[in-house]
């Protein structure tokens, strides 16, 4: 069994403890390699590097770190097969899937290093004979702690952002799934950063991922995860003062008008339902459909749902894999048998395919459910699964409000060929997202991040990169 090691100061060490532990494949149940179990000595280890590195990379020039970002995504590209086969093998995303999330990935770094170099402080006019103005600066050390749900370009999209602005950080993957973190790290020994610009430092969010948080030399943490974990994050950070940069969980209401495009919005709504098996903060979590077009979308959405082809991600013409491990199937299940039991009508899926080589594996086939309530666990909280739970409301309902009761603001989508009035629903939503016969739709240029429980702050485009800076008055007389 290969045994990784993790990338601090420029350095492969392993644990101080010399602990390690198991990453499996989530198509076959078979563990595949060992990581090193950082513990705190490595957290303190990673912190101090970045802190020392600081200096140096925040005042070297624009183009030298837009370059070195652009080394990295250069050598992602090389490497896509490779890396694509790891998160194909260590999370179950289908290659041809994981292929593309890997180029997004790569595109997402090239944008991130040519937009920082249009980044500008501004002048302010105040007084004569003053200069006033405000400097765009680093924050500090960034702790970067991202989800399994798409792990390399989570660290892509965290580190780029990060580095760009001229900041260090230390990043600390899942310990579901973060040999493609030690992969990335090995592409940055590659392409030769600075010791201590970027750690990579695994091992569990509970231990690591809070002294990390907590550490008093870091500045920001940005974060991808669960809510449950944000406002972990939210408590032990406090412990000083630091930026946070928040990417939590969504319930996304999507809202079927009587108009809507019922092939368009099955076709699209499908593919974000179900891709990487439904674990997709941005997916649909919720349908609200006018009663006028409710069984006609449910014979679209059910269609396309049997077209997905369930199987070995590694086989091209796959385009559903397992979830992630044997502990989130059991989750998605158990919110599969609430929705039964709670009375929603299962009309496709719902169980677990048996023949093999797929019975060994941790998959859930694609689901919909109808006749959804309001106040059933399905409708209310995160499955991150491939499960659609479709509820028909009434034209006397304030559909608006019934789809902003729920703790979540991450996305929300309209479909109608009325365009001002799905605007206006956009309008009255609460949430970070939000598009008009579209969902989901994302772009390095665009920025995103959800409001209420769903996070603090953006991540991607131009706002993604202000994050992580921050604006310092400066200001001198003109004498003479
Ligand atoms: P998680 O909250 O379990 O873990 C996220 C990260 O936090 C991991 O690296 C974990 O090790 C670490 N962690 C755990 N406990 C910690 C603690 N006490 N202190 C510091 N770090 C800790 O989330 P997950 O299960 O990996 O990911 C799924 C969740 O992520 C879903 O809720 C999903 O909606 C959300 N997500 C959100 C977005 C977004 O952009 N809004 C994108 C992807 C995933």
């Amino acid at each position: 069994m290969d045994s990784y090691r993790m990338w601090i100061g420029g350095e492969w060490l392993e644990a101080e403890s010399r602990k390690t532990y198991p990453v499996f494949n989530p198509t076959t149940g078979e563990e595949i390699a060992r990581l090193a179990m950082g513990g705190l000595p490595e957290v303190e280890r990673a912190v101090q590097a970045a802190h020392r590195a600081f200096a140096g990379w925040s005042r070297a020039p624009q183009a030298e770190r837009s370059g070195a970002l652009n080394r990295i995504a250069a050598l992602m590209r090389e490497n896509v097969d490779e890396l694509a086969r790891i998160e194909t093998m260590e999370h179950g995303m289908p290659i041809e899937a994981a292929k593309k999330v890997i180029t997004f990935a790569s595109h997402a770094m090239e944008f991130n290093a040519a937009a920082a170099r249009s980044l500008r402080g501004e002048v302010i006019h105040a007084f004569p004979n003053t200069v006033t103005y405000l400097e765009r600066e680093p924050v500090g050390v960034c702790a970067l702690i991202t989800p399994w749900n798409v792990p390399l370009f989570m660290i892509c999209a965290k580190v780029s952002l990060a580095l760009a602005t001229g900041n260090t950080c230390v990043v600390k993957p899942p310990s579901i799934n973060s040999l493609i973190a030690v992969r990335f790290a090995e592409i940055l020994e590659k392409a030769v950063l600075p010791p201590g610009v970027v750690n990579v430092l695994t091992g569990p969010g509970g231990s690591v991922g809070d002294a990390l948080a907590s550490h008093p030399l870091v500045n920001l943490v940005g974060m991808t995860g669960s809510s449950e974990t944000g406002k972990r994050i939210i408590a032990s950070s406090s412990r000083s003062i630091k930026r946070l940069v928040l990417e939590l969980g969504g319930k996304n209401p999507v809202i079927l008008l009587e108009d809507a495009d019922l092939d368009h919005a099955a076709e699209v709504l499908a593919h974000h339902q179900f891709f990487n098996s439904g674990m997709t903060c941005g997916s649909p979590g919720r349908y609200y459909v006018h009663p006028a077009v409710h069984d006609a979308f449910v014979e679209k959405l059910v269609a396309r749902a049997r077209k997905v082809v369930v199987g070995d991600p590694a086989d091209p013409r796959t385009t559903m894999g397992p979830v992630v491990s044997a502990e989130h199937r059991d989750k998605v299940e158990a919110y599969i048998a609430s929705g039964i039991e709670q009375g929603a009508k299962l009309v496709c899926g719902g169980e677990r395919p048996t023949a093999p080589p797929l019975d060994r594996g941790w998959f859930v086939m694609p689901t919909v459910f109808i006749g959804v309530t309001q106040d059933m666990t399905i409708a209310r909280e995160e499955i991150f699964g491939p499960v659609a739970c479709v509820m028909k409301y009434s034209p006397s309902d304030d559909v608006v409000a019934l789809a902003n009761d729920n703790v979540y603001g991450l996305c929300a989508s309209v479909w109608t060929k009325n365009l001002a009035k799905g605007l206006k629903y956009g309008y009255e939503l609460r949430v970070g997202s939000f598009w008009v016969n579209q969902h989901n739709h994302l772009a390095p240029e665009i920025p995103w991040g959800g409001i209420k429980d769903s996070g603090i702050g953006k991540e991607a485009s131009i706002e993604g990169l202000k994050e992580f800076t921050q604006m310092k008055l400066m200001s001198y007389e003109l004498r003479g």
